[in-house]
């Protein structure tokens, strides 16, 4: 037990909030978008600033406390929480400042793909975030970044230039590629390992409108639909970033009966450049089948980031697996669609995205951590569900599904895709690079004080 008066302590030492199970706001604050993971931390101190950070790291380190950092609080795995233990929680820290004439933006580490994108919108720019606008940039940065601009500018950590962070010894430290530029690589892909980010420094694009939106056909359709959108993505430009998904829509969404009774395979994409070509890019896609329904449309870019955010709400259930495919071949393909039509839970979607032949191809493998970047296709079942008695039936599903997939699954996964799933799938996150890593978390990180994450576990220690 933490002694009365160490909390005064801390308390005093913070310009935010400090959180103690006994408070009336505790199992709010210790609610994230997964409703899988229910951990009771000790502690949740809701910093304001790096003070707070600091103040907050120097008090987990002196008293041996477990700690976990939140973002937004998005991932899947829920290391964003501990049990027992003392979480940082940024997600307070949402400022966003843009440099219009520099094309360069920051972001403190709170903040969401929707909250920084609806702040460069008004300059007619944009970040390259996520595909839905709840992730938060922390975390999606640190290990990744995928979104719809992917393909024309590369990933999040493509377009990162400079991020503050509080390490271990609550040093207050900056990362670039002219200052602590190990480090710099490290956390370019290394997740939550190393330190506590507090603000990102981007590279922003122009996107002031985009043609967003998606075609949807009837689920019976799934098999011809796909084959068709992968000779269709294979010829489609760098400013189109787009995927597939199976799900179901929900009854509010004025669809036609068909798509409602029988579910949706969608073809979904961001044109980033002229509307009028991207009108001429996506005519074929548009035009095939023809489509029971086509919702693309001109829209601000922060419009298109939260387009899909209403397939994955907050509050559910979330049981996920993902890796890279190593081909999309016929067979992988019937394989999806048999296991999607037996899915017990409506609100499960499947998704299949096409990345890895842009810019994110085009940087060097080891110009940073990131573990792969040359892979085609990505393949996510996100099982998602309403109610916790529904979990055992939904997660025996997934598993089911996935050991079908296994012959067209490469050994090498999305870091941020990962749910709890050990150590032999942290390495296939990184491959060749993970000793390199090891090496970094020896210098940065020796006693694992950071583990709340997909570890990398120090050698030293
Ligand atoms: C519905 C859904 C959609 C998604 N869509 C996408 C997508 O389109 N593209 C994509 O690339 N990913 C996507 N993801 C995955 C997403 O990148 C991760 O979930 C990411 O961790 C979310 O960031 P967060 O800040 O909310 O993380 P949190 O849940 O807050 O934190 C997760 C972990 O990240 C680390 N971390 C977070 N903040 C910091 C920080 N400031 N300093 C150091 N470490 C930190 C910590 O290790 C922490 O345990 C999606 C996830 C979900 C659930």
């Amino acid at each position: 037990m933490l002694a009365e008066l160490a909390l005064q302590e801390l308390r005093a030492s913070l310009r935010g909030q400090l959180i103690l199970p006994k408070d009336a706001e505790y199992d709010a604050a210790r609610r994230i978008h997964n409703a899988m993971i229910d951990r009771r931390p000790a502690l949740i101190v809701r910093c304001s600033g790096v003070a707070d950070v600091v103040a907050a790291i120097n008090f987990a380190r002196r008293h041996e406390m477990v700690v976990a950092i939140r973002g937004a609080g998005h991932n899947v795995a829920g290391t964003s929480l501990c049990d027992g233990g003392l979480v940082i929680d940024l997600s307070r820290m949402k400022s966003v400042r843009v440099d219009h004439a520099r094309g360069t933006a920051r972001v403190e580490a709170g903040a969401t793909w929707a909250e920084f994108n609806h702040e460069l919108q008004v300059f007619g720019l944009a970040a390259t975030g996520g595909f839905v606008g709840a992730t938060g940039v922390s975390g999606l940065t640190l290990g990744g970044g995928l979104g719809w601009l992917v393909r024309k500018h590369g990933l999040s950590l493509d377009n990162l230039l400079s991020l503050d962070m509080v390490t271990a010894e609550g040093r207050v430290v900056t990362a670039s590629a002219s200052e602590n530029v190990d480090l710099f690589w490290g956390v370019r892909g290394g997740g939550g390992n190393f330190g506590v980010a507090t603000s990102f420094e981007f590279r922003v694009h122009p996107a002031g409108t985009v043609l967003a939106g998606m075609v949807l056909h009837p689920l019976s359709r799934s098999a011809s639909v796909l084959r068709f959108w992968r000779e269709y993505e294979g010829t489609a430009p760098e400013e189109l970033t787009n995927g597939a998904l199976l799900f179901h829509a929900p009854a509010e969404l004025a669809l036609p009966d068909v798509l409602h009774r029988e579910g949706v395979v969608g073809l979904g994409g961001v044109y980033c450049g002229s509307v009028d070509v991207g009108g001429k890019v996506l005519r074929p896609l548009r035009e095939f089948g023809p489509p029971a329904a086509d919702i693309f449309q001109p829209m601000p870019y922060s419009a298109a980031q939260v387009m899909a955010d209403f397939l994955w709400p907050a509050g559910s259930y979330n049981y996920w697996k993902s890796s890279y495919l190593t081909e999309l071949s016929n067979a992988a393909i019937d394989t999806i669609v048999a296991h999607y039509a037996e899915a017990p839970s409506l609100q499960t979607i499947v998704v299949l995205e096409h990345n890895g032949d842009g810019a994110m191809s085009r940087v060097a493998e080891d110009a940073t951590a990131f573990g792969h970047r040359r892979w085609p296709y990505n393949l996510l079942v996100t099982s998602v569900w309403r109610n916790a008695a529904d979990a055992e039936a939904n997660i025996a599903w997934t598993r089911r599904f996935w050991n079908a997939m296994n012959p067209f699954l490469a050994d090498a996964v999305y870091v941020n895709y990962l749910g709890d799933e050990g150590e032999e799938r942290v390495r296939a996150a990184y491959g060749a690079k993970y000793e390199r890593l090891v090496a970094l978390k020896n210098k940065y990180d020796p006693t694992n004080f950071f583990r709340m994450n997909q570890n990398i576990r120090p050698s030293v220690s």
